[in-house]
């Protein structure tokens, strides 16, 4: 199969049309059979449940090229669970969990061309999306959705090595106690565009979001979750019901645990401990690991001591070792690796 060729080192994160997307429609209790479409456009109705209220969750991850030249994704089926469970809390029917993996498959092998190749720290973004597609106008569910999945190349995310941020501390809240912060849906990102636009305008590049109910613990940033390393090389991570499950952080705490040795820590973290902390990450899909340098406090500086010229060495131990299960370096745990290719 012939590459596209695109100048992977320079195609950003923006949206690149590929040439197929998975769609799958919902109506009368049932999911029809799915299929490819070339058609990247979609036509609803103007009273469409997603356009009222706001009724869609979605899910990211990455296929990319292994060392030995394989096509992959990594760990899809936590992105199906994770689907299911949006889903279910924003009363949508359930995409089944084999038929996600499948539709991820199929439409990852479609656009095999703009996988980028191994090395060039490029990948190709997928995006699985499902909303209510039938009119609503009384508050209510929708009865038809249609689940698609679409592919975009991206590229490296750290393009001259990985950057230690600069974040603030929000005044604005993220989600509320048993609100809808641990799913993946876009409301959270449409309550969060003021925020982030507000903190970049400030010269910062992500918000620490604290918990709503008492302003005392750190939840997460608008898109990942946080890492902290101790001073003596422990890995804690907040617990908390209103973050979102990155499954990024998941993987983090696994290899710390096993392939590292690490101690590790989930649960609450207060604020007033982060001082402390050696290193300070932010976890996700798109980075896997960005380093935080510093974190503005209402003009009070938290600067870590890792600095702001590099990685801290303990993240940077776990961001290698989990890129290279990822890319095929370090072998992987049972289930890990999806192969595609
Ligand atoms: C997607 C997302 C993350 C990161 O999750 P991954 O599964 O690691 O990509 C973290 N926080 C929020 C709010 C998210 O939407």
């Amino acid at each position: 199969m012939e590459k596209k060729n695109l100048d992977w080192a320079n195609i950003g994160f923006g949206y690149h049309q590929t040439d197929l997307r998975y769609v799958s429609n919902y109506k009368d209790g049932a999911w029809d059979e799915g299929t490819l479409t070339p058609d990247a456009t979609i036509t609803l109705n103007e009273c469409a449940g997603v356009l009222q209220y706001a009724q869609t969750v979605f899910e990211g991850l990455k296929a990319y090229t292994t060392v030995d030249g394989h096509i992959v994704t990594f760990r899809p089926d936590l992105n199906a669970e994770r689907m299911e469970s949006s889903a279910k809390r924003l009363e949508m029917p359930v995409f089944p969990k084999e038929r996600f993996v499948d539709a991820i498959i199929q439409t990852v092998k479609a656009n095999a061309a703009y996988v980028p190749p191994y090395g060039s720290g490029a990948t190709l973004y997928i995006r699985p999306y499902m909303f209510g597609t039938n009119p609503v106008i009384g508050v209510k569910p929708a009865s038809e959705y249609q689940f698609r999945v679409f592919t975009t190349p991206v590229g490296p995310y750290f393009k001259e090595g990985a950057n230690p941020i600069v974040i603030k501390v929000s005044d604005f809240d993220r989600a509320a106690p048993h609100g809808t912060g641990h799913i993946k849906a876009g409301l959270n990102y449409a309550m969060s565009l003021h925020a982030i636009v507000t903190a970049h305008a400030e010269g910062f590049e992500e918000n620490m979001y604290l918990d709503a109910a008492t302003r005392t613990k750190v939840e997460e940033t608008g898109g990942a979750n946080f890492i902290f390393i101790t001073k003596d090389n422990k890995l804690v991570t907040p617990k908390s019901d209103s973050i979102l499950p990155s499954i990024t952080r998941r993987s983090i705490v696994y290899v710390a645990k096993e392939y590292l040795g690490m101690e590790v820590e989930e649960r609450p973290v207060y604020f007033d401990e982060v001082k402390d902390f050696a290193e300070c990450g932010l976890c996700g899909t798109a980075a896997v690991i960005s380093p935080v340098g510093k974190i503005n406090d209402h003009g009070h500086e938290i600067c870590f001591p890792s600095g702001m010229e590099a990685m801290g060495p303990v993240t940077k131990k776990l961001y290698d070792t989990l890129t290279g299960i990822q890319m095929g370096l370090i072998e992987a745990p049972e289930g890990w690796i999806q192969v595609i290719e």
